[in-house]
């Protein structure tokens, strides 16, 4: 099972928190992760093995959802900071909108990630 990872910056600290509090559950090997270029490097360095893509503001967000139309990603967690403005607006979006159209699980905020988390 492919699982996205992606934090914007407000939201990273936040992020961090719940892969600790996840570790076990993720390092799983029937579990891969992906992540947007900065969140998977913070997830990189609490030992997790993640498929790096591009930063979010480059197209990051936009390879996640592409990889969600293309049936390859199962899941996401996507902790958005709802109080800055982003440059990349439109492809969150796009992913947003790819994770409706496909009927992917997505997370928005920690709380749903925590229910999301225990269904795995
Ligand atoms: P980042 O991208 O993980 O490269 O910071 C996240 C985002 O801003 O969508």
């Amino acid at each position: 099972m492919e699982i996205a990872i992606i934090a914007h910056d407000g939201k990273k600290k936040e992020m961090v928190n719940f892969l600790i509090k996840h570790l076990e559950k993720l390092n799983r090997t029937d579990i891969k992760l992906i992540a947007t270029g900065t969140t998977g490097t913070k997830a990189e360095e609490l030992g997790l093995t993640v498929k790096r893509l591009l930063s979010g503001p480059h197209g990051g967000d936009a390879q996640i959802a592409s990889r969600v139309a293309e049936g390859k990603t199962q899941m996401v967690f996507f902790f958005r900071d709802p109080l800055n403005a982003h440059p990349h607006e439109p492809d969150i979006m796009m992913l947003m909108r790819q994770c409706d159209v496909h009927n992917i699980p997505l997370a928005s905020n920690s709380s749903t990630a925590e229910l999301l988390i225990k269904s795995l």
